[in-house]
């Protein structure tokens, strides 16, 4: 492959580009799924393919082929320069990249059990255990369980002399109750919702939970719910756990942060964003003094856990949120500059060969506290807590949002007294991290990943984690109805 990306650089450089890189991608996927018994997905697909990416006259372009041959990487070459060419017309600046060294390098994903040498037999024969016991219950209507694995081994060379070989391993897996009755759906997942928790890591992930053990546990609350009281409405204490506040720091911190979206290139999906440049320049309080938001693309098991970005730039740790201070946005070769910045902190993403990197939201984790979960509770007087995200909404600048959750959970004067439905909280991005008081410590805290966050267009699909224990947040407006 080593060749073949030396054969790009060159047809590139020879055709005039200023800079070029080239990506070789072999992805191979797996998803198993079973609904009521029955398999509903049985997928397993392999891709092999290159994108190239030139800047000529200050402009990029990209093409890309499902061809890994020499005369095809010359041509698809010769594809994005032209495409660069007609780009530099309409430029409004020259695109400038900030430093980075030249490295030669690989890394790969560690992990314990290669899920793609693990047999159908197996992964189905435990999903069909696990579906068995969510269907002893007539109530539950439905019994959704699955697994997916995905490897993408990278060859990724660069006209600034960096050659990085990448073998990357995700894989998850989940299963959900849904309950009807009384005029009432209501649905209880597990270890999160939309399809389970995926991890960078290998099959020992399916173990990690154990699903089987939480399957009577999830269904028996899947039917509970459906004569539970709805939730109540007010001020009241919130505490979100791990899942839940996964997509919280996801919504209201991690698309906001993403440089290209604050500087206005980027407005599709998700908007753009409250947070600009001038609110970073005077110290912004983005929450409480306890909040500290880190972003880092070396912790173990985190879906975004890589050695080097689509730049070529190394993965790393810093805060996006420090003692509740703004202090980066995530950045790429390209945008850092535009900031003033000297060099870009990696979080440039594309999806397989046949895209363009685009900026993403990195790992993104809060940090854990002190407390324990008992505490925790014991120190809570009026709260709810509230457990694995159903349903969400925000603002186009990512400020106002509202979260609905699977099940809540009443607190009242330190004791958790009994279940509620539907529950949901609205809130205000600084005013909710502000109003942040207490978070739980380590031995609570969690990866979560996302295996979904759209965007761009054509429309890109990335992959990311965020950490969190048990958090409370004072104050919080919750059972908004309507
Ligand atoms: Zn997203």
């Amino acid at each position: 492959m080593k060749s073949y990306c030396l054969e790009a650089m060159d047809a590139a450089k020879a055709l005039g580009a200023g800079y070029a890189d080239v990506r070789i991608i072999d992805y191979r996927r797996e998803a198993v799924a079973l609904r009521n018994g029955c398999p509903c997905n049985l997928t397993s697909s392999q891709s092999l393919g290159a994108g190239i990416r030139v800047l000529v006259n200050g402009a990029w372009g990209f093409a890309s082929t499902n061809q890994v041959s020499t005369a095809s990487l010359k041509e698809t070459a010769a594809k994005a320069v032209a495409i660069a060419r007609a780009s530099a017309q309409v430029k409004k600046q020259d695109v400038k990249l900030a430093p980075k060294p030249a490295v030669e390098d690989f890394w790969g994903t560690p992990f314990t059990i290669d899920p793609f040498r693990v047999s159908l037999e197996e992964k189905l024969g435990l999903l069909s255990r696990i579906d068995a016991v969510l269907r002893k219950k007539p109530e539950v209507k439905v019994a959704s369980s699955a697994m997916q694995f995905a490897r993408e081994k990278q060859w990724y060379m660069d006209s600034d002399g960096s050659f990085i070989v990448q073998d990357l391993l995700r894989s998850g897996a989940g299963f959900s109750a849904t309950a009807v009755g009384g005029g009432e759906v209501q649905i209880r997942s597990y270890p999160q919702s939309w399809g389970g928790n995926h991890k960078a890591m290998g099959y020992e992930i399916v173990t990690a939970y154990d699903l089987l053990g939480n399957a009577e546990r999830i269904r028996d609350e899947a039917v509970a719910l459906l004569t539970a009281p709805e939730c109540p409405s007010g001020k009241k204490d919130l505490i979100l756990d791990g899942p839940q506040l996964a997509l919280q720091i996801h919504e209201s911190v991690g698309h906001p942060n993403e440089l290209d979206r604050v500087l206005g290139f980027e407005a599709n999906y998700a908007g753009r964003s409250f947070m600009v440049p001038e609110l970073h320049r005077t110290g912004f309080q983005y929450g409480s003094e306890i909040v500290n938001l880190v972003a880092d693309c070396t912790v173990p098991g985190g879906l975004a856990t890589f050695g080097y970005d689509d730049d070529g730039v190394r993965a790393e740790r810093f805060h996006v949120v420090q003692n509740g201070i703004h202090r980066n946005w995530f950045t790429t070769r390209e945008t850092a500059p535009l900031v003033g910045l000297e060099r870009s902190n990696g979080c440039n993403r594309a999806d397989g060969f046949n895209n363009i990197p685009i900026t993403r939201i990195p790992n993104l984790s809060l940090m854990p506290g002190s407390w324990t979960y008992d505490d925790l509770i014991a120190d809570t007087r009026d709260g709810i807590i509230m457990e694995v995200n159903k349903s969400w909404s925000i603002d186009q600048m990512r400020r106002n949002f509202q979260f609905g959750c699977e099940i809540g959970r009443v607190v009242k004067n330190g004791r958790i007294t009994g279940i509620v439905r539907n529950p949901n909280y609205q809130g205000d991005t600084p005013v909710f991290w502000g109003n942040c008081d207490a978070i739980c410590n380590q031995d609570y805290w969690d990866l979560w990943g996302v295996i979904n966050c759209g965007k761009g267009q054509p429309g890109q699909t990335a992959e990311m984690s965020h950490g969190g224990a048990p958090t409370r947040f004072r104050n919080v407006e919750v059972g908004i109805r309507g």
